[in-house]
């Protein structure tokens, strides 16, 4: 939750059950409409002629403006009754369905988000409220052009292999190889035909009963429970376990395919969406045709269409980001959560909220099911399901010949490297000989840009952000210094900004980019590619780039997180971690786990085909625990031992936290008002929480905001938002301070 000066009386009014209202108001009702707006209810309004549903999206007046709404129930009355204004139009798209608002209000509970902004997520789709919008198409008209021409012939052709469906301009234009000049002189002579036709079209029918693979004994079987409880139609989760390679993806498309089979949409939630090429042609081999693809990359066009198609049933199955779990679905049977641990599923921007969790709220009360799939599972998932209210599935092996790497520690402290190289002599070896034979290496580092630290050799000084308390992070690619916590760059100064001495700034420490240099100077002979976000202009250069690197067009890859995410590299038999320890150092209660799942994932990168794989992991400290545990890959040994750890500290997931971060342009102001709070703590004491801080955020500035945290701990089965609401609220928000309460927090930056 976020607010600023006049949200904060919203807390808490979104839970009122709607089960007994009316579904239907006739014209000059007194009706709530819910907008999007950052107002702190829902307002009055007449219902319109023809009088509208319960749930409908309508067009209201608000002051001068017009502005998209949902009915909400009945008027509340409380406002001067001649000054209310009517509805202006009833849009054309499907009323929101009680489930969907239900979804809406306990999700606004459960993050403590204004019911404005949870409204706001659920129409992220630009023109809902517009006419369909026209496009022209093109078809085989009545008569023979005048003149035949090899273009011609070619157009007409197309048109019939097709059975004379219709297509766009470029479509057509493409597929028989002319210009669109041959089309339309076509057109012209009536050979075409041209006709408008609505832009958003349903999407192709997936075909469930298409073969699939043929499925191991042990992925049978779990397509087979999955499958089963998806037909059952109630609600349930499975963790569906299993190493990198294990077929998880095959397994859960069967079930994909048993939602659709009963007639039921299916969505499956994807990590980097961006990057899933690869994943949607499996999908259009599997159903015979193309799932809707939703994410942040979306054309505005694409986005309505989808938006439209879902609720009208129209869209069997939607790909997405977190995001789409907002999407209007009429008929849903089922959401995949595939690498459900990944720590995008967490927004930490605007609604704070965990997509896995919501995922397992939206189908607890749609009746639908969940596969949470990973190779390495969040603890909070792993400990539903030892406690039973998840199922669980486990893959034992990979596909076909593929085994899991060897993994193998390189003692760092044995090694003795220049203060600038972080490619050990063993390392090098190893890559030598994977080079020698004809297979392709990865070398790992989660750092993006050249270098973490500018420093000035005359003075000592390291360049920082002149707005966040972050240094800046060399990026040689872009020729920029940035900062990675607000996205400032400047170009890369010649002199000290401190003592102005000439030509004596010098990286330290490594970065994807300088990794890249370092083995490029090793490896003169080979072909390096480096991956990282920011090196491509777009999600498409990246993609292409992924595509070409799995067919063999590089010898080694520099990666850093990017890399560790699904991409299927047949050819890869070695990673070698720069840095192991590096999750390590924070303080935060997840840097165990997420070491140990990070490591995993990366290791599971190598020998995915018939070619065994090995992970070096170069580390400092080869006997830490978490280490050890990586090496070993006794995975639920690992898993015991951090469940124990976190169940005595009281921990997330067998405790509750939230994070609260109060900023403001002026430190005084946050830190007054986070003593305020820490001393008029009776709502939490009521409810046995503590409260620790204030005290500075480890990231104390950004943005020119200095930034203040608190956090609360209270213990699992205790009503935490309720009493967070009450305690927030002895606050007057005043001024430019911010009050952001992050429920489950995952990041403590
Ligand atoms: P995961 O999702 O667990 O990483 P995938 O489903 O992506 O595993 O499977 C890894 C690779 O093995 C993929 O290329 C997949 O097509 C292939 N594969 C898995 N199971 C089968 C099967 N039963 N028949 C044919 N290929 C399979
Ligand atoms: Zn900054």
């Amino acid at each position: 939750m976020i607010c600023d000066a006049g949200t904060l009386k919203t807390l808490n009014t979104a839970a009122e059950p709607f089960l007994s209202l009316p579904e239907f108001y006739h014209e000059g009702d007194l009706i709530a409409v819910l907008t999007a707006q950052p107002l702190d209810r829902a307002l009055d309004y007449r219902a319109p002629e023809g009088g509208c549903q319960m749930g409908a999206f309508v067009e209201v007046p608000l002051g001068p403006r017009k502005v998209l709404g949902v009915v909400w129930g009945p008027g509340k009355g409380d406002y001067d009754l001649s000054k209310i204004r009517s509805v202006i139009r009833v849009l054309d798209a499907a009323p929101m369905r009680e489930e969907m608002r239900d979804f809406l209000r306990r999700a606004a509970d459960y993050t403590l988000t204004p019911m404005p902004a949870m409204l706001r997520l659920a129409t992220r789709a630009p023109g809902l409220g517009d006419p369909p919008s026209m496009r022209k198409i093109y078809r085989r008209g009545t008569s023979d052009p005048e003149r035949m021409t090899d273009a011609r012939k070619r157009v007409l052709e197309a048109l019939k292999d097709y059975g004379d469906l219709a297509f766009t301009l470029r479509e057509l234009a493409e597929m028989a190889g002319v210009t669109t000049s041959v089309i339309k002189g076509l057109v012209a002579q009536g050979a075409v035909a041209e006709e408008d036709s609505p832009r958003d079209l349903p999407f192709p029918r997936l075909d469930p009963s298409l073969p699939g693979k043929t499925l191991t004994e042990d992925q049978a079987a779990g397509a087979a429970h999955l499958a089963r409880e998806v037909v059952a139609d109630r609600y349930g989760t499975t963790l569906l376990r299993g190493v990198t390679g294990s077929g998880k993806t095959e397994v859960y498309l069967e079930a994909v395919a048993a939602a659709l089979a009963a007639g039921r949409q299916a969505l499956v939630l994807l990590p980097e969406i961006a990057l899933t090429a690869e994943f949607l042609t499996r999908v259009e081999e599997r159903f015979g045709a193309k799932p809707a693809e939703w994410h942040s990359g979306a054309t505005m066009t694409e986005r309505r269409r989808i938006w439209r198609m879902v609720g009208q049933g129209q869209a069997q199955l939607v790909i997405g980001a977190r995001s789409a779990l907002f999407l209007p679905f009429q008929n849903l049977g089922l959401i995949v959560v595939d690498e459900e641990h990944d720590t995008s599923y967490k927004q930490e921007d605007g609604v704070l909220y965990n997509a896995r969790d919501m995922a397992v709220l939206r189908a607890s009360i749609c009746g639908c099911q969940v596969v949470l799939a990973s190779a390495t599972p969040s603890l909070e998932s792993w400990a539903n399901a030892e406690a039973g209210k998840y199922q669980r599935l486990d893959l034992m092996a990979r596909f076909g010949a593929a085994v899991l790497p060897t993994m193998r520690a390189v003692d760092m402290r044995g090694e003795s490297l220049p203060s600038d190289r972080w490619i050990s002599a063993s390392l090098q070896r190893a890559v030598e000989d994977r080079l020698a034979q004809g297979e392709q290496a990865m070398l790992f580092i989660n750092r993006r840009g050249y270098a973490p630290i500018t420093l000035c050799r005359a003075c000592g000084h390291q360049i920082g952000c002149d707005h966040c308390d972050a240094r800046m992070v060399e990026h040689r690619f872009l020729k920029r210094l940035v900062c990675h916590q607000c996205g400032e760059s400047k170009a890369m100064p010649t002199r000290c900004p401190s003592c102005d001495a000439e030509g004596r700034l010098a990286p330290v420490g490594p970065g994807v980019e300088r990794l890249g240099e370092e083995a490029t100077a090793l490896f003169p002979q080979a072909r390096i590619a480096t991956l990282s976000s920011d090196m491509y202009g777009s999600a498409r250069a990246l993609k292409a780039e992924i595509k070409g690197i799995a067919e063999g067009a590089a010898d080694i890859i520099i990666g850093t997180q990017l890399v560790a995410k699904g991409h299927n590299f047949p050819n890869l038999t070695l990673v070698g971690v720069i840095d192991a320890d590096l999750g390590l150092q924070g303080s935060d209660l997840r840097a165990a786990e997420r070491t140990f799942q990070l490591m995993r994932q990366v290791a599971g990168r190598a020998g995915r085909a018939d070619k065994p794989g090995e992970a070096l992991l170069q580390t400092y400290q080869p006997e830490h625990a978490v280490i050890r545990a990586i090496l070993g890959g006794e995975e639920e040994a690992f898993w015991a031992a951090e469940a124990q750890a976190r169940q005595q500290a009281g921990v997330p997931p067998f405790g509750r936290m939230a994070g609260i971060i109060l900023s403001a342009p002026d430190a005084a102001l946050a830190f007054d008002a986070g003593n305020l709070l820490a001393r008029q703590d009776a709502p939490l004491r009521r409810i046995g929480a503590q409260v620790f801080g204030p005290a500075a955020a480890p990231i104390a500035r950004v943005r020119g905001r200095h930034r203040v945290r608190l956090l609360v701990k209270a213990e699992k089965s205790a009503p935490l938002q309720e009493a967070l609401s009450k305690w927030v609220a002895q606050l007057r928000i005043r001024g430019d301070l911010r009050l952001t309460i992050d429920i489950d927090p995952q990041s403590f930056f």
